[in-house]
């Protein structure tokens, strides 16, 4: 079989962790498997490097950029000297992380003097942690005895184009690439999250990405399985950091996991379902640091048990925006304008009220300052007075304390007085609903509440409809 793994950032949060990652993936080579390694940044490593290039650009004090280069270093190193043996290799490696981290320096040096930073820039420096971490999982993987190759994700063949942040693929060559490696018993290990763009620039596939890329990978090179290796047991009912109770779902399929990690279950980016289920390729989702556990397995098979609801996954940092007017009423192209307007903003959901003199909207935090000035552009002017005060949109209100909870379970699909449930019992929460929402898949039923409301909403809804069904 050929196994695409991938491992997060706890997983190789240290260098006692990263041996211990050598040691899982050396087990599924003594079972006779080909394996593909892909891996993220030591953890908090990129959140640390958005947080220096911000700084980088606004503070402009090169103090700032000395201390965490101090700290980047010390992290790496100390992973070298723990998770490899040889002083051979050790060497060998540090020579790498070396290189890299001056490279790095000169970068985040470049941007103080400048005061200036490019989405291609940032994407630049964001994916110095994946390519810190990959040499020193090969080396230890070396070190057990393994011939292992490091690759940054351009080099193994993920091509994408130049939308710095959030890029899309738009061709894959791991084949040609990663192959020649796999049959001369190379174990490559790929820096998650990273990809090139066609004219040579590394771009990153957004946060969370490095799932993405192994199910590229494990697409690109028709794989018997991808495994995401993380730090909990698999797919949870609900994020077991919010919902204690919450319990491990033996198995799910593509839809559901896709409307689950869409909706906010982080355990898997919501990008990594769709490739893996074009070529029915199974994903297992498995912990690191309980390998025995069986995880979770996600396949085509639709399992409608009894249990109706499979799970409850909460989005947070996003922003209602509620555009109103009475003009709306009837007039064609308005909801067509609005989506033009919002072409570079990702809705996550939308609803229109039945009189049609409401839309609702939920767009990530980010993204507000730019909606909102997009669509007053586009509705600026339609008659004179000015935007608030033409008939086609009379207001637009932001709030941006809000939250999305949302239930998923394909057995939702066709059964009936389910919603009802769900929103008496949000009710019964405490919890006031701003917007309803459901997919046409039927597996999914959203709404919109108080961010502070959430805890107690979606502890309320484990508890009634997974825990006591
Ligand atoms: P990695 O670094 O391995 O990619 P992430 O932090 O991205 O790990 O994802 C794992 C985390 O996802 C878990 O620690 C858990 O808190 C969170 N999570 C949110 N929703 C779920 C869920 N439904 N099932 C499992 N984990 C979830
Ligand atoms: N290191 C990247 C991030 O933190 C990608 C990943 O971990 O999947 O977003
Ligand atoms: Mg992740």
């Amino acid at each position: 079989m050929l196994v695409v793994m991938k491992f997060g950032g706890t997983s190789v949060g240290n260098g006692e962790r990263i041996r211990r990652v050598a040691n899982i993936i050396k087990n599924r080579i003594e079972e006779g498997n080909n394996v593909v390694v892909v891996v993220s940044a030591m953890s908090e490593v990129t959140n640390a490097l958005i947080d220096i290039s911000q700084k980088a650009l606004t503070v402009r004090d090169l103090t700032k950029v000395n201390d965490f280069i101090k700290f980047i270093k010390e992290k790496h190193y100390s992973a070298i000297e723990q998770a490899i043996k040889s002083e051979k290799i050790k060497n060998l490696v540090k020579k790498i992380v070396d290189s890299r981290i001056n490279e790095l320096e000169k970068v985040l040096i470049g941007v103080t003097y400048l005061g200036e930073l490019t989405p291609k820039s940032r994407d630049y420096i964001l994916s110095f942690g994946e390519r810190l971490s990959s040499p020193i999982l090969a080396g230890a993987l070396r070190d057990l005895g393994f011939n292992s190759i490091a690759l940054e994700g351009g080099e193994a063949g993920i091509i994408t184009d130049e939308n710095f942040g959030n890029a899309r693929v738009l061709r894959l060559e791991v084949k040609e690439r990663l192959s020649p490696l796999i049959e001369n018993n190379i174990i490559p290990v790929v820096t998650g999250f990273i990809g090139i763009s066609e004219s040579g620039y590394i771009t990153t596939l957004g946060r969370g990405g490095s799932d993405y890329s192994a199910a590229l990978i494990g697409y690109g090179l028709d794989a018997d399985r991808i495994e995401i290796w993380t730090d909990v047991s698999g797919v949870y009912t609900s994020d077991p950091k919010l919902v204690p109770n919450a319990k491990r779902i033996p198995k799910l399929s593509y839809i559901e996991a896709m409307e689950l990690a869409y909706f906010g279950a982080k355990v898997l980016h919501p990008r990594t379902i769709e490739p893996a289920m074009e070529k029915n390729i199974p994903i297992l989702v498995k912990n690191t640091f309980e390998p025995e556990n069986e995880g979770t397995l996600i396949t085509n098979n639709i399992e409608v048990d009894n249990k109706i609801v499979k799970a409850i996954t909460t989005i947070k940092n996003v922003a209602l925006i509620n555009i109103f007017g009475a003009g709306m009423v009837g007039v064609s192209g308005t909801v067509a304008r609005i989506f033009s307007a919002l072409k570079d903003v990702n809705v996550i959901l939308i609803s229109q009220g039945s009189s049609e003199t409401n839309i609702s909207l939920v767009i990530s935090e980010e993204d507000v300052d730019k909606a909102v000035s997009s669509l007053k552009k586009e509705f600026d002017g339609v008659k004179k007075g000015g935007f608030l005060s033409n008939n086609l949109i009379r207001d637009i209100d932001v709030d941006k304390n809000i939250c999305v909870v949302s239930v998923v379970g394909a057995g939702m699909k066709g059964a009936k007085g389910i919603a009802g449930k769900i929103f008496t019992y949000a009710s019964e929460a405490g919890a006031n609903i701003k917007m309803i929402a459901q997919g046409s898949s039927e597996v999914n039923i959203s709404f919109v509440i108080d961010e502070k409301d959430l805890v107690e909403c979606v502890r309320t809804l484990h508890k009634k409809l997974i825990e006591n069904s």
